[in-house]
């Protein structure tokens, strides 16, 4: 997507450890524009999924989540982190955080046994994320019939896991570098 691959080097800002800050316009400061652009690229790449939930995880997938729900009218639903005193027939699992360097809880509730669920998220890296939402996905029954990242760093190992489980994965840009804090996109 040339628009969010100009921005990402225009804003994206390199940390030692792989890490790229965005939150210049993805996950702290938001630009809702971009994130329109974004939503509609992902209905057009998944255009011929049949969805009728979209599901994300706290925090950052909320904004291009809520986007797409909006323009597809289907409903959105965030995994949590933290448990609310008063959810009940929540489905939960552990997942390790990459940025953080902890394990953390991950809670849901309305998932359904007839939800055919896209996942949206910011970041692919080595997939834990997206991991603890596949298991809360088998815990509930439903289908999972894709999954969209903004941004997926080709040298972390989580595109490569999940595309050999046969999961429909796409990523608006891919990283194929940052070593020497300089970003390399792939080309399409
Ligand atoms: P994974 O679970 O795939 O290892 O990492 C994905 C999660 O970690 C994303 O939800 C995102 O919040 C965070 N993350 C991973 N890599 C980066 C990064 O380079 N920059 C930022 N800002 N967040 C990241």
């Amino acid at each position: 997507m040339k628009i969010l691959k100009e921005r990402i080097l225009k804003d994206g800002k390199c940390y030692p450890g792989g890490i790229l800050k965005v939150d210049k316009f993805i996950n702290h400061q938001m630009d809702p524009n971009l994130m329109k652009d974004i939503a509609v690229e992902f209905i057009r790449r998944f255009a011929s999924s049949n969805v009728n939930k979209i599901l994300t995880i706290e925090a950052s997938g909320i904004a291009p989540a809520i986007m797409m729900g909006f323009l597809l009218n289907l409903p959105v639903v965030f995994a949590k982190k933290k448990k609310p005193n008063t959810m009940e027939n929540m489905l939960s699992t552990t997942v390790s955080s990459f940025t953080k360097q902890r394990q953390y809880n991950v809670i849901i509730s309305y998932l359904t046994p007839n939800d055919k669920v896209l996942f949206i998220d910011d970041f692919l890296a080595y997939g834990n994320a997206a991991k603890g939402i596949i298991e809360l996905i088998e815990q509930s029954g439903a289908e999972l019939v894709g999954m969209g990242f903004i941004i997926e760093k080709a040298f972390q190992d989580g595109g490569r896991y999940l595309r050999n489980k046969g999961i429909h994965v796409e990523s608006l840009a891919i990283i194929e570098s940052l070593d020497n804090c300089e970003i390399k996109l792939r080309e399409e």
